[in-house]
């Protein structure tokens, strides 16, 4: 299979914050495996910045170091690493200090796309934003790419907002959320979009419910601080899991643009109905006792308050008021230390109107499951007659795409989310980034669901780590007459 893939222009980008955990484990991979692959053009320049005193040469040790440990032994010859480091440097910089901006600005070039990473924390962003506007180091042309988290509420997502675009046109911000990277989550609007099998049944007549879950097996680990602050509405719900809400709700963009994508998506956001308390479930992973013998410890320990009420578990049962959607519910739940590591979307179709099979042939219903974590690919379910003799006996199989398998050697290779999008901002493509009312909307949303358990100090329930979650979660399905998905690896 031949790819067409789209070419770069030459580039200059600005890693802010290249030191830290989220550049050397996923920014600067990520771009050694597009430079390794040829994507990444001749005369581009990669800058590290940040606080911390280094020359070019213990700046490309520390990148050398991150590539050995994160990229494939198989990518790593020494003549494609050579060449990559040699486009390497680092400039010591302080976002609120006066050191290093000139250094900065006079590594300028003019004839070369400016990208400027703001791999640091968000209070950083607008001194940040400022410092490249005051010393013109960012030309009416250059691109900053912002993390997460975007705000914590509403308020504060829209002085973050109006801090950049103070220096900054919105077409020139490029707010990551990382799933919309994954391959599976672009084949989801490809396989809605470019098909004209599923549209059709794509409403509240066909569709029964959807289910969105994102579980991890890992605890808040070190990051129990930062954790405990967020929580999993904050830091799972309110950005990853509605734009994978809002990739399967959204109308039929009029073409697969920036803003014909984002417009879609934000009525999505704008059509969310307000989330009562009987349809929310939250939930803190309990200590106990681990098959090593060591204890494992609880969230309240992990994050050292025993008093935390901050949820590692979520799940809440949304609705969208419009036509397409009335009466369709979307269950969404998200939590660590759960019993596998997956991230899965399941639209569950209704049953037929009439069966002509008989009462007791067990009929389940078609699932079209969309894997984006482990395994990328979609999985149809479909009911078939049992092969053999013995009359009409059902059975469901899996119609089964893993995109590695399907595409051979090309899925094989399919690119992490941060590689194609920072090759997304080095084109200038905003589709897959989200827009700064995208985010406002939202907070919106989220903001009044937090402040409702905040005042009244729910404590969020118990689970059993390595489990399904909160008992309670599974009554949020059942009282529907409905049960979730297992959560499998
Ligand atoms: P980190 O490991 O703490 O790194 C922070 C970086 O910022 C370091 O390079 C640090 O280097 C630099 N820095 C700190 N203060 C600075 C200042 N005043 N001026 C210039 N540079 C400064 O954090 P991280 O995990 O990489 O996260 C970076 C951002 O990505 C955060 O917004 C985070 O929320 C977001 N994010 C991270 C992940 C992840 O997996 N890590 C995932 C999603 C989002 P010096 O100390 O040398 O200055």
């Amino acid at each position: 299979m031949v790819s067409r893939v789209i070419p770069v222009e030459p580039f200059d980008l600005v890693v802010f914050g290249g030191t830290g955990d989220l550049a050397t484990r996923k920014i600067l991979p990520g771009l050694y495996r597009r430079f390794w692959a040829g994507q990444i053009p001749e005369g581009s320049r990669i800058i590290g910045a940040a606080r911390s005193e280094m020359d070019d040469a213990a700046y490309r040790a520390m990148v050398h170091e991150a590539i050995a440990e994160f990229v494939a032994p198989d990518k790593c010859d020494k003549a494609t690493l050579t060449a990559f480091l040699d486009s390497v440097s680092y400039v010591p910089i302080d976002a609120r200090g006066t050191g290093g901006w000139q250094q900065l600005a006079g590594l300028m070039r003019d004839d070369v796309v400016r990208a400027f990473y703001f791999s640091v924390a968000p209070g950083l962003f607008g001194d940040l934003a400022q410092r490249l506007h005051s010393h013109a180091i960012a030309d009416p042309d250059s691109r900053i790419v912002v993390e997460k988290p975007f705000g914590r509420d509403l308020d504060s997502a829209r002085k973050l907002n109006a801090t950049l675009a103070e220096h900054f046109d919105e077409t020139q911000i490029y707010r990551i959320d990382h799933y919309l990277g994954k391959e599976t989550v672009q084949n989801l609007m490809a396989v809605r979009f470019a098909n004209i099998l599923f549209e059709p049944l794509w409403n509240a007549q066909y569709v029964d419910h959807v289910q969105i879950t994102v579980a991890e097996t890992v605890g808040v680990g070190g990051r129990g601080s930062y954790y405990d602050k967020s929580g999993a509405m904050r830091d799972m719900v309110q950005n990853h899991m509605m734009q994978l809400l809002c990739l399967i709700a959204m109308e039929p963009p009029y073409r697969f643009e920036p803003d014909a994508v984002r417009d879609e998506k934000l009525k999505v956001i704008r059509a969310l109905e307000p989330v009562g308390h009987d349809d929310i479930v939250r939930g803190q992973y309990r200590g106990g006792p681990r098959k090593s013998g060591d204890d494992e410890l609880s969230y309240t320990e992990d994050v050292e308050d025993p008093h935390s009420l901050t949820e590692s578990y979520i799940a809440l049962k949304a609705s969208i008021a419009n036509w397409r959607w009335q009466g369709v519910p979307f269950y969404l739940r998200t939590g660590k230390k759960l019993r596998a590591r997956t991230s899965e979307i399941a639209v569950v179709f209704k049953e037929p109107p009439h069966s002509i099979f008989d009462e007791d042939e067990a009929w389940r219903e078609n699932v079209l499951a969309i894997r984006l974590q482990p395994n990328e690919g979609m999985n149809l379910s479909v009911m078939i007659k049992e092969p053999g003799p013995g009359g009409m006996r059902l059975t469901d199989v899996p119609l089964d795409m893993s995109f590695a398998e399907a595409l051979g050697e090309d899925g094989a290779d399919i690119p992490d989310a941060y590689e194609r999008l920072i090759m997304d901002v080095i084109r200038g493509n905003q589709t897959l980034f989200m827009r700064g009312d995208e985010v406002e909307a939202a907070w919106a949303w989220t903001d009044p669901i937090i402040a409702a358990w905040e005042e009244r100090g729910d404590r969020p329930k118990g689970y059993d780590p390595y489990s399904s979650g909160p008992e309670d979660a599974l009554m949020l399905l059942h009282r529907d007459g409905r049960r979730w998905r297992e959560i499998r690896g």
